[in-house]
């Protein structure tokens, strides 16, 4: 290892605070420096080469090192690198960007705020919302509905939304508003369940935790189209409509949450698009600007944005923005990234090869430790089990999901674990059939290691 690289692990150790780490695991381990990127690859500084099967965070959907992403953010940099969308100023690409957002968003969203990224989507969505039903006075809707292993980010509101223990554990949440209802995990289901069965039970569990709220109080039922941190739980097709129609019925705003699932990770540019639904509210980030810069964004439909619009004094602000929202770079990087989708084919590239994924991950089923393959476009899970009759999964005191990390870091394969049961795929979609061969070479070479 050059000493630079241990010299900046020493630093890393003494100084740099790593979100969602063990803090004190993670001095002993010491940090792996990245150092640079080219479509699907990575290289760390040790100098190893790796094949990223995760796209970042599940953001960088159009590869690294695309050039035409730089030159719009240096261009932008050396023409205005800030302007403030505060008050009445703005600038020209954030304009352009909230334009093509509603251009290519489902039909009833016509309103766009720009944030830094997914957190503060969602984050600026509750505020909304709560600000939303107080101008259209009716200030009792203050309950908030989420899925049980949701993931909504971890600002002090959307770590709350979010049903993960960790995020939850010693910082006093979940908040008394925010109620779960259980996911439309088809596999860890009553024996004999179906897609249909999932999707009733998810429609029923909503209707009955609204009616124990009231649903005079009920604010908004928020959701993932596919859970992702959650362990990438596909529901049945026909769920998200399903739960679209639940919340016009019970008179609750429903609000997609497709920081994972836009901008082509799942075939269509977003996951509701595939059932032709249509969001209250949807929150997206990550593929957004494929992680060349922080930022995300908030789109909600007229009638929303005119409740909150039209119940404020006039002349009188809605507080809420920060010095960052609607970043001309950001936004500039947006438009570019979101033009490789489209006139780039990205998008298209991305539905011709989801089948190699499709079949690499269904292959792996006859393999001992694999109890499910699950998937949708380029997202995707292996659910590991140590019984495949009874679904059993592994002890968490063997350390699994660590050892799988390592081993398939060894054998050049970066993926993300859930648990110690469930390995996440998100590879870019600039991935060729060549690099599916190798993802799965390499995948199954480290499930036969830890065999
Ligand atoms: N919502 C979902 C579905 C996510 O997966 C994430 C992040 O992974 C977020 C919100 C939070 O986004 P960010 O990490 O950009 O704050």
């Amino acid at each position: 290892m050059p000493s630079n690289t241990s010299s900046l692990i020493d630093l890393d150790r003494a100084h740099l605070i790593h979100p969602v780490a063990p803090w004190r695991k993670h001095e002993q381990r010491g940090v792996t420096v990245l150092e640079s990127g080219h479509g699907a690859w990575l290289k760390d500084a040790a100098g190893n080469e790796l094949l990223d099967a995760f796209a970042g965070l599940w953001c960088v959907n159009v590869g690294y090192g695309q050039e035409s992403v730089v030159q719009a953010a240096t261009a932008q940099m050396r023409k205005l690198p800030y302007a403030t969308g505060y008050f009445h100023f703005g600038s020209e690409p954030a304009i352009q960007l909230a334009a093509k957002l509603v251009e290519i968003a489902p039909p009833s969203l016509k309103h766009v705020y720009l944030t830094l990224g997914g957190s503060e989507a969602i984050d600026a969505a509750v505020r909304l919302i709560v600000h939303y039903y107080n101008a259209t006075g009716r200030p009792g809707k203050k309950q908030f509905i989420s899925l049980e292993r949701g993931y909504h980010g971890s600002s002090s509101t959307g770590a709350g939304l979010t049903a993960l223990p960790v995020f939850h554990r010693g910082f006093d949440l979940p908040r008394p508003e925010q109620h779960y209802i259980a996911s439309p995990y088809l596999y860890r289901s009553p024996e004999g369940s179906t897609a249909q069965s999932v999707i009733d039970a998810s429609v029923q569990s909503l209707r009955a935790k609204v009616a124990s709220l009231g649903a005079d109080n009920v604010a908004a039922f928020f959701c993932e189209p596919i859970q992702g941190s959650g362990g990438v739980i596909v529901p049945p097709t026909g769920w998200l409509k399903a739960m679209r129609q639940a919340c016009t019925e019970l008179g609750i705003l429903f609000v997609v949450d497709e920081v994972i699932t836009g901008f082509g990770r799942t075939g269509p540019m977003f996951a509701c698009q595939a059932e032709g639904v249509e969001p209250d509210l949807m929150t997206m980030a990550k593929g957004l600007t494929s992680g060349y810069a922080p930022m995300g964004a908030l789109m909600m439909s007229d009638a929303v944005y005119a409740g909150i619009a039209d119940g404020a004094a006039p002349g009188v602000p809605i507080g809420h923005g920060a010095t960052y929202s609607a970043h001309p770079v950001s936004a500039a990087i947006a438009l570019e990234v979101i033009r490789i989708y489209q006139e780039g084919g990205m998008l298209a590239h991305a539905q011709k090869v989801a089948p190699h994924f499709a079949q690499g991950l269904d292959a792996l089923t006859a393999h001992p430790l694999v109890g499910e393959a699950r998937h949708r476009g380029l997202l995707g899970a292996l659910e590991l089990v140590s019984n495949k009759t009874t679904k059993a999964g592994f002890d968490p005191a063997l350390g699994l999901s660590d050892l799988l990390f390592e081993t398939g870091y060894r054998n050049g394969l970066v993926f993300r674990s859930f648990g110690d049961n469930i390995l996440g795929f998100a590879p870019a979609l600039c991935y060729t059939e060549g690099e599916f061969s190798q993802l799965f070479r390499r995948l199954e070479k480290t499930l036969d290691e830890v065999l």
